[in-house]
């Protein structure tokens, strides 16, 4: 999976890659929470199961 990092004060985003779906902390498995608009671009909101970050994540 390919990791994407943005400047420290804003979220970090991941890209989606056609790889499942994991944490990009732990490894674990997410559960996706919803999909939401942010600057004009489709963000897909994941809950960690194990870690319990907030992963968010685009398309490419
Ligand atoms: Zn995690």
């Amino acid at each position: 999976m390919q990791h994407s990092k943005t400047q420290s004060d804003s979220p970090i985003y991941f890209i989606i890659s056609d790889q499942p779906d994991t944490c990009g902390y732990c490894g674990a498995r997410l559960e996706f929470v919803e999909s939401k608009e942010m600057e004009g671009e489709e963000v897909f909101v994941n809950e960690c199961l194990c870690c319990k970050r907030e992963i968010l994540m685009v398309e490419n």
